[in-house]
């Protein structure tokens, strides 16, 4: 019970943090092209993801992405390919979990 109650605290906890988007207005991004961070190719991909590296919230923009499941774009500083590899690799991980 007690497990549950925390389980159920954690996903409180967490689609509220889902739920506000506050952080986007403290991104490096807010005042920048969003172009920028949708770009055509690879050359583009690492001038949005070196904007990217020193954000403060690069955290939370990443569990954003991945927790919505946005496919376009650099977010938190992955590109597209790598918030699919990252998603891949959590699926396997929770299929391997007892
Ligand atoms: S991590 Fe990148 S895309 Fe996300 S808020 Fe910061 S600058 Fe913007």
């Amino acid at each position: 019970m007690k497990e549950e109650l925390q389980n159920s605290n954690q996903f409180e906890e967490l689609t509220k943090e889902l739920r506000d988007t506050a952080w986007m207005h403290q991104g490096k991004c807010v005042s920048l092209d969003p172009a920028i961070f949708f770009p055509s190719d690879g050359a583009g991909v690492e001038v949005a993801k070196k904007i990217c590296r020193d954000c403060e919230v690069r955290d939370l923009c990443l569990r954003y992405a991945l927790s919505h499941r946005i496919e376009h774009g650099v977010w938190g500083g992955t590109s597209e390919r790598q918030r699919r590899r990252i998603l891949k690799q959590a699926k396997l991980l929770s299929l391997s979990q007892p």
